[in-house]
């Protein structure tokens, strides 16, 4: 065979560090330049080619319904529930089945390897991609590193390296781009784990988010935005620490997040096979959108595990999405005694469940149009999907 006649990622070689990537300011790190994979970077790259009805139609057989008030929000899926793994695993993010599920894949022999994210020894918060093939290093995976994490660029590990079957955890922007070049990999088989996400931050965004928000930010080893309207931190000395999402410095936050997720509408990862966050649970629950057969499969293997429940939904998120979207344009910062009396007034009345995870998609989706709308009106028509002007189109915007 000659050369010209190889695939282009055969041809291909990563892309040298500190070049500028492709996607440039909306790059979301995601890694898949960092591989051979760089050869499809123009058709794979989540910000350079929006594309969901055909990444639906690949890994599902068909696109969401957008007149499904389901399907509209939370995408293609087959069964959403809710869950607890029985026994929590020590230190993982929430209970830990994303963990789990790893660990029984490679168990039960299903995988050869799972595709997740170590951190550095040397920092808790800088991640590390790694294809686990034991379950030792997929324990050692718990728990979100919050930022943004090249874990496309351990493709360049596969060829060679005996692994034919592999599961994959990553978040939106990876797993877009992990599908576009699914055909071309050398797998036998790919299940996708997919996680939720939105406001990821560099590592030195996360700083500056760390300083303005928490009482102790060098001591903080775990934090989520909470169902109860909350940031909960937990610090190395065991205490905990929360902060009602009214509180935040709105102005000093407007900057930290990145770009790219400011421009992403891919907040329930449309792709994945099986999603696993805490957006459409109550308090302290997981939960679980099962996309398709696979995802079942997957489900299966913790399934037994797991202490489940019904999805349920309560409140009227509407008024609330509406008056966010003004402040947040505003960029009002309100007194701490305010803050604490609208954050306990919203975890009374405000929306719970499903309810709750429109109102955190709705908030998220009308801040980023507006934001592509101002700082990339060039690419704003083809890069909102379809389902997230449906969804905006329900509130007034400020001026773009
Ligand atoms: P664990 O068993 O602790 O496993 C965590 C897994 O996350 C590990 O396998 C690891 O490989 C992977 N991981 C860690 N950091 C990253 C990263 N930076 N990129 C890709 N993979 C990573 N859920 C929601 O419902 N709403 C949200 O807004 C939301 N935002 C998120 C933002 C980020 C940056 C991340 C990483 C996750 C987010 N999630 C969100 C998912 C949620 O926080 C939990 O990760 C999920 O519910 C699994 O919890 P667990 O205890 O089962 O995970
Ligand atoms: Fe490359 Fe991924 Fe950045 Fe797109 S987001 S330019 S595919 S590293």
């Amino acid at each position: 065979m000659t050369t010209a006649s190889l695939p282009p990622h055969e041809r291909a070689r990563p892309l040298a560090k500190g070049r500028v990537k492709p996607a440039r300011d909306l790059c979301s790190d995601c890694g898949l330049c960092d591989s051979r994979w760089v050869a499809y970077v123009r058709t794979a790259c989540a910000f350079l080619n929006q594309q969901f009805e055909r990444l639906e139609e690949k890994a599902h057989g068909r696109s969401r319904d957008l007149d499904n008030a389901d399907e509209l929000y939370f995408g293609v899926h087959q069964r959403m529930t809710t869950a607890r793994l029985a026994a929590p695993i020590e230190g993982a993010q929430w209970t830990g089945i994303v963990s789990r599920l790893g660990v029984r894949a490679l168990e039960s022999g299903l995988v050869d390897a799972v595709l997740c994210v170590q951190q550095s020894p040397d920092d808790r918060f800088t991640p590390v991609p790694v294809l686990a093939r034991t379950p030792e290093q997929v324990l050692a995976a718990r728990v979100n590193k919050p930022t943004l994490s090249p874990n496309l660029q351990v493709l360049e590990q596969l060829p060679g390296s005996g692994i034919r079957r592999l599961l994959a955890i990553g978040v939106g922007c990876q797993i877009q781009a992990l599908r576009a070049v699914q055909d071309t990999l050398p797998l036998d088989a790919l299940y996708v784990l997919g996680l939720p996400c939105v406001d990821n931050v560099s590592r030195s965004g996360l700083q500056t988010f760390l300083e303005s928000a928490s009482r102790s930010p060098a001591t903080v080893v775990h934090y989520e935005f909470m169902q109860d309207f909350r940031i909960h931190f937990r610090h190395s000395d065991g205490s905990a620490e929360t902060v009602p999402f009214f509180a935040l410095d709105t102005p000093k936050l407007k900057g930290v997040f990145a770009p790219s997720c400011l421009s992403c509408f891919d907040y329930t990862n449309a792709g994945a096979d099986l999603v696993v966050g805490y957006m459409g649970a109550s308090f302290g629950r997981q939960w679980l959108v099962v996309r398709n057969p696979k995802g079942q499969q997957l489900l299966d293997l913790v399934e037994a595990e797991l202490d489940l429940a019904p999805v349920s939904s309560g409140g009227d998120r509407r008024a609330a999405v509406q008056q966010g979207i003004e402040a947040y344009d505003k960029a009002i910062r309100l007194p701490g005694w305010l803050a604490e009396l609208v954050g306990v007034f919203v975890q009374r009345f405000g929306p719970k469940g499903l309810e709750y995870g429109r109102f955190s998609i709705d908030s998220h989706f009308t801040r980023n149009a507006l934001w592509v709308r101002r700082h990339h009106p060039e690419i704003a028509e083809q890069h909102i999907p379809a389902f997230a002007k449906k969804i905006i189109g329900r509130y007034r915007l400020p001026a773009a």
